[in-house]
């Protein structure tokens, strides 16, 4: 598929399959480099980074552990709304543990500074966060991405775990917003 229309909406296709899971390879490799002496619990945050996620551990080859968080979407919005509220907590104790937050993308970065807060009073030995997509150009918050799949431009793209009205998360590849 080149292109998806919905309602007045076209989306292009911005990066494919292919292009996606090479990069996903190199991560998981960096990251295993990183943390091959320690088991760490990679925490994905649902919905959106649950392909990622996956593919993201299937090329780990470590010992690691995986639990999952979720935060109050956008909603139906292409914009943020500035609120984010926790949804589903961790259900393990954190406390000493190396945590690998895993996001789909980071926008203005209020969700990653709001989990950041969350699992600091957990006390965790260590956090550290991948993106696979980060637009840096709609940062607003003072947030360190150790890991990042890919620098977009900041538009609107869903596909593989994004979401349009919480549809489409199943693509394969990822599309922008023409
Ligand atoms: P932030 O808190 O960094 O502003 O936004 C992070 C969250 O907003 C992501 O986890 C995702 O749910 C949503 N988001 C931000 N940009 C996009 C986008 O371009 N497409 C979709 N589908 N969701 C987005």
């Amino acid at each position: 598929m080149d292109e998806i229309v919905i309602g007045n909406d076209r989306f292009e296709v911005f990066l494919e399959e292919k292009t996606i899971q090479k990069r996903i390879k190199e991560l998981a490799a960096e990251l295993h480099k990183e943390y091959r002496d320690r088991t760490p619990i990679f925490v994905g945050i649902l919905n959106g980074a649950f392909p990622f996620l996956s593919d993201l551990v299937k090329n780990y080859d470590g010992l690691c552990e995986i639990e999952f968080m979720k935060l109050s979407s956008y909603g139906d919005a292409k914009i943020s709304s500035g609120n984010v509220t926790i949804v589903k907590e961790l259900e393990i104790d954190v406390t000493g543990e190396h945590l690998i937050i895993v996001e789909d993308i980071v926008d203005t970065g209020l969700s990653v500074k709001y989990i950041e807060g969350l699992l600091e009073k957990h006390k965790p030995a260590s956090v550290c966060v991948v993106s696979l997509l980060l637009k840096p150009d709609s940062l607003k918050y003072n947030v360190k991405i150790d890991y990042i799949g890919f620098l977009i431009p900041s538009k609107f793209v869903i596909g593989y775990g994004l979401d349009y009205e919480q549809k489409y998360r199943n693509l394969r590849s990822i599309y922008a917003l023409k």
